[in-house]
């Protein structure tokens, strides 16, 4: 049997989650709040101040979220589909901010061990989790796309913004980078107007820019893995950037087991031992990629990097609902259970 919880539904249920717990946004007249279908899940750009100005603001940010999904696509046509399409050629010059941005993103593979990697693409292919019919993939279809994974396989030439994955075969993901870069875009061009008090929420991965008031902080729910509608953490945050990353977000079941769309890229097959894994850092592709990275290293290796990662924290809920902290987070974080 397959089943793909529809994203729309988990993007609204763990709104719902946040909009219970903490914002009252929309309730509260000094804040214009937007709502878009973006990025494969619903965007809502809260934003204070004048009226006018605020829904100016909130705009630009939706229509910056909506030109970061059109660099980064993995299946519309997209300047990352052509250097996709052309591996093994030779380079492909691109926009200097996808090169910018693939170049982070291999920096944070080597972060992460390898745990989190952009070049998974053969893989999320093969498992096809945002298609119609996920399904899994023969072992030997699976060796071979693990032949074509690893970090050092891409360069980029930042000054010419050139890209060249060096074999055939070997493609890019920018899937779990994506939503957290575009949240850095637009709350960048929300600072660029003048906004000082705005709430980004992508499905449930937010970025803020300054607190609620200049008083008060945003209250940010983060949703339970078990539990739809529930919350596990309330966080409390001015600045930055808070990114969850779940087995609950897209799977599918077959013979009685939970294939998610988080890759382990030395095995090839979803990451196992975790249920999600929430990260507050600075920026949102920080946040993203080590909310990705983190759930496949596992509790240990993965809290143990958030430790000794500078201006980052978060905590994990492995395979048995046990909740692993960070220090900075005990903090940060106001725990439900
Ligand atoms: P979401 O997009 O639901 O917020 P993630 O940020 O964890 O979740 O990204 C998952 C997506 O990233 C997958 O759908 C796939 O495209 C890609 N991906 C899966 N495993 C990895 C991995 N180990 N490293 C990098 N990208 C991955
Ligand atoms: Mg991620």
């Amino acid at each position: 049997m397959t089943k793909t919880p529809p994203r729309l539904v988990l993007a609204l249920l763990c709104v719902c989650a946040l909009l219970g717990q903490s914002c009252r946004l929309g309730s509260d007249d000094s804040f214009v709040r937007i709502d878009r279908l973006l990025l494969g899940t619903l965007v809502q750009i809260t934003v204070g101040g004048e009226r006018k100005q605020a829904q100016l603001a909130a705009e630009a940010a939706a229509d910056e979220i909506k030109r970061v999904e059109a660099l980064t696509s993995f299946h519309a046509s997209s300047e990352l589909t052509e250097i996709n399409d052309r591996a093994g050629d030779e380079s492909v010059s691109v926009d200097p901010e996808l090169a910018a941005l693939i170049r982070r993103s291999l920096e944070l593979s080597r972060q992460t061990d390898g745990a989190f990697d952009p070049t998974v693409g053969s893989l999320s292919t093969l498992w096809n989790f945002s298609g119609e019919k996920p399904r899994v993939p023969e072992a030997s279809e699976i060796a071979d796309a693990l032949a074509s994974i690893g970090r050092d396989r891409v360069t980029v030439d930042q000054g010419a913004a050139a890209v060249r994955p060096a074999e055939k075969g070997t493609a890019l993901d920018l899937g779990a980078v994506a939503k957290g870069y575009a949240l850095d875009r637009a709350a960048a061009a929300l600072k660029r107007l003048g906004v000082e008090h705005a709430l980004i929420n992508a499905g449930g991965d937010i970025i803020v820019v300054g607190g609620k008031t200049d008083e008060t902080p945003w209250r940010v729910g983060v949703r339970d893995p078990r539990t739809p509608g529930g919350v596990v953490a309330i966080a409390e945050l001015t600045e930055g950037a808070i990114v969850t990353s779940g087995d609950y977000e897209r799977y599918f079941e077959s013979d009685g087991v939970r294939w998610h769309h988080i890759l382990d890229p030395k095995t090839g097959y979803p990451a196992t031992g975790m249920q999600s894994v929430t990260i507050v850092a600075p920026d949102g592709v920080t946040a993203d990629a080590l909310a990705t990275g983190v759930f496949v290293l596992g509790p240990e290796k993965g809290m143990r990097l958030i430790e000794e990662t500078p201006d980052v924290d978060g905590f994990c809920i492995d395979g048995e609902g046990r909740i692993s902290m960070s220090s900075g987070a005990k903090s940060l974080f106001n725990m439900k259970r």
